[in-house]
């Protein structure tokens, strides 16, 4: 702390300050030490505060502070405003709207509501007919490759062999290895398998999760235990990129870690490393890259992001809960790439999602650490319990060990040839799909590619249409693809489904984008400024509400859409 030394210099000042002041009082030692604690606060506070600002000023610089002072203003103007009565009861109205406009599609009420447990238990027969129906109800057709992202494999010899691991399992629980020895083995086995994946050099250690969030939920609270064991840092503090997952956001809110955001700026979309840098401090206890990131399917620079770690001393995450199985089989298959795993000497932790392109069932991921030392951050032991001495690797108590064995099937069943193989197809398509709209004239006239997507993810905009009736449009012929936002575009992940259906998709995009540019036209023949027909979801959430400086009403609708998940 570069402060500490004028300490005793402003001590003997306020001590010689008392005396000088105060010759004659009768309780000289009295005065002294109240006056003493009293400069000390202040000198604290005012070396607290000189560091913040100064750090605020090197992070984001002059300008960037003042922009995101005026941003903040703006927000908090606006969210008075959005609560002066007339307003509010005109949004709430809005808001109670479309949630139950939602209502009637998510919760449709023509089928039988069961809301308390039957007086008579039901037959298995019946309980199967009910289920098939259930499993039957009227879905967006991922079966057909409709659907981004969501169902990564599906293919039903997979799907029974996983069911049949399962149904072997179904009783057992991690928690207790003695119990159930053949889960523990299973799971060490998984960890092992991602670690030599990632080139995890000797002493890497991992733990088997319940997804990518949890997993990237334990990397943060690791680095910040580590950094509040090893260094004393009490206002832990974070810098990812603007399009890591949101679970580092999320990790931010329940670990109390201050959270820095870089942008990831065009053309290559990569998080701004030279930024990064720059909003390192001494409370800093984690750097984030992704290989790739959601929104684009973009890997960051991790080279350079690991070289400032190691410069620096600060651990780095790289997340690929979804590059999972396919960045490392990417040079194997003879696509282009760049170094992203333990190889870089900076990077400490890795996420990878197995219920990915692992292809293993949802409520598996690994999280993946360069040491035991610092795996063993992210464990809760508690010696003292009255329930008896307890400990845990991460955030569950109980786990199902069903999930492990059906894990540990999809990796035996699919081997290295059939990760290499996929890698091949998935991101084969992906590239083919790229292609299409980067060099096919009616596409590549009107949309562009974000960035160099390396891997199975691409994302792309608009140059004169609203991307976001481009998303409505398609999701009227049965395609569920997603929607992003700052800047707005729309992204295809690549799955076994959809990289047989890519072309269906790219000549349906095709048609979409036609008509949508032909309506363009017309409303610019019929001179209206204003769109009359009714607008999309998409362009509803995203055009008017997403454009405000305070986003609580998209908020109040997140709420609302949260709410009718568990509306029976
Ligand atoms: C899917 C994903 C995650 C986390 O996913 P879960 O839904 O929690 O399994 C994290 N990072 C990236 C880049 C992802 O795509």
């Amino acid at each position: 702390m570069p402060g500490t030394s004028r300490m005793p210099v402003s001590l003997r000042e306020s001590f010689n300050s008392v005396r000088r002041s105060r010759p004659g009082t009768a309780n000289p030692l009295h005065a002294l030490s109240l006056d003493l604690v009293r400069n000390i606060v202040f000198f604290l506070f005012l070396v607290r505060w000189t560091r913040r600002v100064f750090w605020k000023l090197k992070g984001r610089g002059l300008l960037g502070t003042v922009a995101e002072l005026y941003r903040d203003i703006r927000r908090v103007l606006y969210g008075y405003f959005l609560r002066m009565p007339g307003v509010r009861t005109q949004v709430r109205k809005q808001v109670d709207e479309a949630v139950a406009k939602l209502e009637i599609k998510m919760v449709p009420a023509d089928r039988t509501r069961y809301l308390t447990l039957p007086k008579e238990p039901w037959s298995e027969d019946a309980i199967r007919k009910e289920l098939d129906a259930l499993a039957n109800m009227d879905h967006t057709r991922w079966e057909d490759g409709y659907v981004s992202g969501a169902v990564y494999h599906g293919e039903d010899d997979l799907i029974r062999l996983q069911t049949e691991a399962y149904g072997k399992f179904t009783v057992a629980n991690p928690i207790h290895p003695d119990v159930f020895p053949g889960v523990r083995k299973m799971e060490a086995e998984v960890v092992s398998m991602v670690l030599a994946l990632f080139n995890a050099p000797p002493g890497a250690a991992g733990a088997s999760t319940s997804g990518g969030t949890d997993s990237i939920l334990l990397a943060c609270l690791a680095a910040r235990q580590k950094a509040a064991a090893e260094r004393g840092v009490t206002e832990p503090e974070m810098i990812i990129p603007e399009t890591a997952h949101t679970a580092f956001r999320k990790a931010a809110e329940y670990f109390k870690i201050k959270l820095h955001v870089v942008a990831c700026p065009a053309p290559t979309y990569q998080v701004d490393v030279r930024r990064v840098s720059r909003l390192i401090n001494s409370n800093t206890v984690l750097l984030v890259g992704s290989a790739p990131n959601f929104p684009h399917g973009i890997i960051d620079d991790i080279s350079a992001l690991s070289k400032l770690a190691l410069r620096r001393h600060i651990p780095l995450h790289v997340d690929c809960c979804l590059g999972s199985f396919l960045v490392p089989f990417l040079a194997a298959a003879g696509f282009p790439t760049v170094p992203f795993d333990f190889r870089l000497r900076g990077v400490t932790s890795i996420s990878c999602d197995t219920h990915k392109y692992g292809f293993a069932p949802k409520g598996n991921s690994t999280i993946l650490y360069r040491s035991a030392a610092l795996r063993a951050h992210q464990y809760f032991i508690d010696p003292s319990w009255s329930g008896g001495v307890y400990a845990s690797p991460g955030m569950s108590g109980s786990r199902p060990g069903a999930l492990i064995a059906a894990c540990w099937a999809s990796l035996m069943a699919v081997g290295e040839p059939g990760y290499l193989a996929a890698t091949t197809a998935l991101v084969g398509a992906a590239r083919a799909l790229a292609d299409r709209i980067r060099d096919h004239p009616p596409l590549a006239a009107e949309l562009e590619v974000l960035g160099t997507p390396l891997v199975s993810v691409l994302a792309f905009r608009a140059r004169s249409l609203n991307v976001y009736d481009v998303a409505d449009a398609m999701a009227a012929k049965g395609w569920h693809l997603n929607a992003l936002q700052n800047p707005p575009a729309i992204h295809v992940a690549v799955t076994m489904p959809v990289a047989k259906a890519w072309e269906r998709l790219a000549a349906d995009l095709e048609a979409v984008v036609e008509a949508e540019r032909e309506k363009e036209r017309a409303r610019a023949v019929a001179g209206k400024k204003s769109r009359g027909e009714a607008v999309g979801d998409s362009a509803a959430l995203y055009g008017v509400a997403g454009s405000l400086p305070n986003k609580s009403v998209v908020v109040d609708l997140a709420r609302g859409f949260l709410d009718l998940c568990y509306k029976a």
